[in-house]
């Protein structure tokens, strides 16, 4: 956060020129993508197998209802969690949450300048296996947002996984890890020069569950440093862009490295946008959607720095306000 510029485009420049590494990278996606369709096939025998069974159950049982059918019980909820998932006395959450942030999910690139900002896929798998077996369960900003603001529902323990500035490796490695958790992410994305090629951003932001969007400005610059025509173009003009481009809507704002004063807030907040996310440690509060708190998650944090951080933001978060339950 007070490092120079910790994440800036000499960074960004740097894993497009690593061609082994990429190579690499687009034949994993490839044997994923595979595995991906082996699995739809396997889905849809499932499928078939599952509506044979409930035919032949069906039949056997002479008009009583099969057990076979209570699927129907959740398909009207557009994929959203069933609301079973809240016990009957369950009232809305508005209470501060944690937003972790990461940037690169791959072993750091030989002679990177910021070697922490990559998180090798174990390491990560690791974090959300820890946040997956304490209850954690991960939502999108703007249903924190909701919850917020409009009485939306969230789970009981909700964490927001956000991912800076659009890398390969966080499509690669992040997407299907969190997959397995049926998790949605959210994708800070620069509109400009990006190493996440825009099919792959459309693939997140069409996942089920979808990929939150926000904007990470249009070049990642310093926004305490711009005139007003430049701040507008970086904040405003990025949202547009990403908006035409993606065909869905961003509504939240990340700070490139953190950097924010007044002008800056004011620019977010005339652009439309919901909230934006700072790298102050803490957990995000209600308090101040212009400035979230979020925990940053580096290479030298493995599993224990990561629990760490979430429990000092958590205890600290508990002994400021004493609002969470
Ligand atoms: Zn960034």
């Amino acid at each position: 956060m007070t490092a120079p510029f910790q994440d800036d485009h000499v960074y960004l420049t740097e894993l497009p020129d690593d061609l082994r590494m990429r190579r690499m990278e687009a034949a994993r996606r490839r044997r994923w993508r595979r595995r991906l369709a082996a699995l739809a096939v396997l889905a849809v025998v499932a499928a078939v197998a599952a509506v044979a069974v409930a035919t032949v159950t069906r039949d056997e049982g002479g008009g009583r209802p099969s057990s076979a059918e209570p699927a129907q019980a959740t398909s009207d909820e557009d994929g959203q969690a069933s609301a079973t998932t809240y016990p009957p006395d369950w009232e809305p959450y508005t209470g501060p949450v944690p937003i972790i942030g990461y940037h690169a999910i791959q072993p750091p690139v030989e002679g990177s300048a910021y070697p922490e900002l990559f998180v090798p896929q174990a390491d990560f798998v690791e974090q959300m296996k820890w946040l997956d077996e304490r209850g954690y369960e991960a939502v999108t900003l703007g249903q924190v947002e909701d919850a917020w603001e409009r009485g939306g529902e969230l789970p009981p323990k909700p964490v927001v996984l956000t991912f800076d500035d659009g890398y390969l490796s966080q499509y690669v490695a992040a997407v299907p890890a969190l997959e397995h958790f049926h998790w949605p992410g959210v994708l800070n994305l620069v509109a400009e020069d990006a190493d996440l090629p825009d099919d792959d951003v459309q693939n997140m932001v069409d996942a089920n569950p979808p990929w939150e969007l926000a904007s990470h400005t249009v070049s990642h610059a310093d926004l305490t440093t711009l005139d007003s025509a430049d701040l507008h173009r970086e904040v405003d003009g990025s949202r547009r862009i990403l908006e035409d481009r993606f065909g869905v809507p961003v509504n939240n704002f990340c700070y490139p490295a953190g950097r924010y004063d007044d002008a800056v807030i004011a620019a977010v907040k005339a652009a439309g946008y919901r909230g934006a996310t700072t790298e102050d440690p803490g957990l995000a509060s209600a308090d101040d959607p212009y400035a979230l708190n979020r925990i940053e998650i580096h290479l030298s944090d493995g599993l224990d720095g990561f629990v760490s951080k979430l429990q000092a933001a958590e205890s600290e978060s508990s002994s400021g306000s004493g609002t969470v339950g």
